[in-house]
């Protein structure tokens, strides 16, 4: 320890959270595991937010990363060509697109989440001349003023300054269980040129809001709202940032809903490996764009290309990764079962391993959080009061680490929700 100002405390900016709910500095990570500076170990149901579904440093992506470094070979190439790039788009069509009978053009939006849904918005824009989007109340779509406009959350809003305009949210809370809603309602409103609202570009979705608070849109809602969609003209976006790449157990997450989104925004584990890449989606006859009308100095991130084409030969070519992830998901939500039958007011939300748990008694996440960054485990909560702990471990963990990591979760669901 040094008698040094804190640097991190004199000098970053407050624009920061994880450091306050984790005041620990991270300095190694493998799998399913973080270790800080003092060497104190964290088992890791955080996972980068999405971004490590294949865990810290795998091998699998790590082997040809470290090679490709050592190549001599491009890192940096902008828009230009380069074998790496051409390896990823060709493994991408051969191993992820062609076996699920998709047939969608390929952007490289910017390096982030927040850049493929901008993109998907401008798109939407473009292509239908309208410029009224609809999304959904808790939705999180990204931080610029185009996807912060769809998006709910209004903390994060009230940081553009001045209200966000041309959105509509429509209420996402009353979809999941008992009877199925119907979209009369949005029909109509649709329908009559005289009732004021605009018609919209696009509806985006999140198949389970990842910050919103885990709520997982059922199957047969998300048909209703792609076949209403199509019956009207609108395109259909869905954000696959956070729920994509195998987190709610298939590659995309609204392939077991059997939809077709005209438009799809992939990020954060797309790379596999952590590094910033992100990837839109879209029909073939959307693509309207004019050379250079949407650029960007990151798009030719070549290591996550790299290790992104590690990650799907790897985990994708064929079904054994996503049966054992079935196995996985299973085990998990075996236990959270177990687990909300001991404790008062707890219930599960999410899908997948895009699980949380929600507790009646609003404060009960967040001292769950706490007790569990003290007992050695990263976990972060999500909805609009923290009111859920997220479940988000690697896709990869096995059983040992993820039941150690119940463990906690159960120990201190049973301190503060007996
Ligand atoms: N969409 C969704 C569904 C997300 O979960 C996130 C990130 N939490 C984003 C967009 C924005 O991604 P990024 O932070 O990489 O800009």
């Amino acid at each position: 320890p040094s008698d040094k100002p804190d640097i991190f405390e004199t000098r970053e900016s407050a624009v920061r959270s994880y450091c306050r709910s984790w005041p620990a500095t991270f300095a190694r990570s493998q799998g399913a595991k973080q270790w800080d500076e003092d060497g104190n170990e964290y088992l890791d149901f955080f996972s980068g937010a999405g971004a490590l579904n294949y865990g810290h440093n795998n091998p699998a992506v790590m082997g040809p990363l470290v090679e490709y470094l050592q190549s001599g070979a491009v890192l940096h190439s902008m828009d230009m060509k380069t074998p790496a790039k051409r390896e990823f788009l060709q493994t991408f069509q051969d191993l992820i697109l062609k076996p699920r009978g998709l047939d969608y053009s390929v952007m490289f939006p910017g390096p982030t989440g927040t850049n493929t849904v901008e993109a998907a918005l401008k798109l939407a824009r473009k292509v239908t001349g309208r410029q009224h989007m609809l999304s959904f109340t808790n939705a999180f779509h990204g931080m610029t003023l185009g996807s912060l406009s769809v998006t709910g959350n209004s903390m994060k809003r009230e940081g553009a300054g001045i209200p966000l305009t041309n959105s509509s949210k429509i209420p996402y809370d009353d979809y999941f269980d008992g009877e199925m809603p119907d979209f009369l309602w949005l029909e109509k409103v649709l329908a009559d040129s005289g009732s004021g609202v605009d018609k919209p570009a696009a509806v985006i979705v999140e198949t389970v809001q990842g910050e919103g608070g885990l709520r997982a849109a059922r199957a047969e809602w998300l048909r209703a709202l792609s076949e209403l969609c199509k019956k009207h003209d609108i395109l259909l976006i869905v954000d696959d940032v956070q729920a994509g790449c195998g987190r709610t157990g298939s590659f995309f997450s609204f392939e077991e809903a059997g939809i077709e989104p005209d438009i799809v925004c992939l990020s954060k584990s797309i790379s596999g490996s952590g590094l910033p890449m992100a990837l839109t989606l879209f029909r073939p006859e959307l693509d309207v764009w004019e050379p250079g009308e949407h650029n960007g100095t990151f798009r030719g991130n070549n290591p996550a290309f790299v290790t992104a084409t590690a990650a799907i030969k790897t985990f994708w070519a064929d079904n054994e990764f996503q049966n054992q992830l079935a196995d996985t998901i299973a085990e998990l939500h075996q236990r959270l079962d177990s687990i909300v039958e001991k404790a008062e007011g707890a219930s599960i939300r999410g899908r997948g391993l895009l699980a949380g748990l929600h507790f009646e008694d609003t404060e009960v996440a967040e001292k769950v959080a706490a007790y569990a960054f003290e007992n050695g485990l990263l976990l972060e909560t999500s909805g609009p009061e923290d009111e859920v702990i997220k479940i988000m471990p690697a896709l990869t963990i096995d059983s040992r680490d993820l039941q150690a990591g119940l463990d906690i979760i159960e120990a201190g669901v049973l301190k503060f929700a007996p």
